[in-house]
């Protein structure tokens, strides 16, 4: 029965940039390293040290969703996308406090905020983040009509798409560059090891060891 064991593999999904990189040193911690940089090499796969742990290389949303069917074991993914995504089928063990920023609501410099919120107008709120950004408004109790965008949200109150955006922060130089202001935070944003529920207890003696040495290294 223990000749079941040989073949077991585990498959870590990543998004290329800096969830790739701030995870490389985790990774190394737990005695794991790519054998190729994704960038130049444009695989898809990556190979590790170890014959039993591969790299899946794949956008940033879509990391919770090769975790949930299991085509990944485990993967990283930000707040932001995991709160997208819902979390169904997945375990989330470890905050491992890397790719910092902060989710915010954001209007040009010259759109009052605070009176609009307080006079209870109807705000246009333009995002990639829907379901959070309704999450956020309904808890306030202010009415949103929520615009779906997949990018340059700080375009859009510029041009008259909408009141406000929620997006991503993190120096603020975006904003200040395009006369935007952050005016409330939604949530602070790091990301977070997701875990394929089924690999955890099917694959508990590889998996477990690597989330101990993942707690170990984080900062
Ligand atoms: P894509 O660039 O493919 O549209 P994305 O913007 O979500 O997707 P990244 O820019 O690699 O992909 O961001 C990955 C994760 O890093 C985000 O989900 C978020 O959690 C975090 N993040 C995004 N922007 C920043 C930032 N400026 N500083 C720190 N962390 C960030
Ligand atoms: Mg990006």
């Amino acid at each position: 029965m223990h000749n079941a064991q040989i073949n077991i593999m585990i498959t870590i999904a990543l998004s290329k940039g800096r969830i790739f990189d701030e995870t490389m040193p985790l990774l190394k911690a737990a005695g794991i390293t790519a054998l190729e940089d994704p960038e130049p090499s444009r695989k898809l796969i990556l190979p590790t040290n170890r014959a039993d742990v591969r790299l899946i290389i794949v956008r940033a949303s879509d990391v919770p969703t090769y975790v949930q069917y299991g085509a990944a074991d485990m993967g990283v993914a930000g707040k932001d996308v995991l709160n997208e995504h819902g979390g169904a089928g997945l375990y989330q063990p470890l905050d491992l406090n890397i790719a910092k920023c902060r989710m915010m609501v954001a209007v040009r410099d010259d759109f009052d905020y605070e009176t609009a919120v307080k006079q209870g107008a109807r705000l246009r709120v333009a995002t990639k983040y829907v379901k959070t950004a309704r999450e956020h408004f309904a808890a306030k109790g202010v009415h949103v009509d929520l615009i779906k965008l997949y990018g340059s949200m700080e375009l859009a109150p510029l041009v008259g798409l909408s009141d406000a955006i929620v997006d991503l922060v993190s120096s603020g130089a975006t904003l200040k560059a395009n006369h935007l202001r952050a005016v409330e935070e939604v949530a602070p944003i790091s990301s977070r090891l997701v875990v394929n529920q089924a690999s955890l207890k099917l694959k508990r003696a590889i998996i477990q060891p690597m989330l101990d040495a993942f707690a170990g290294a984080i900062k």
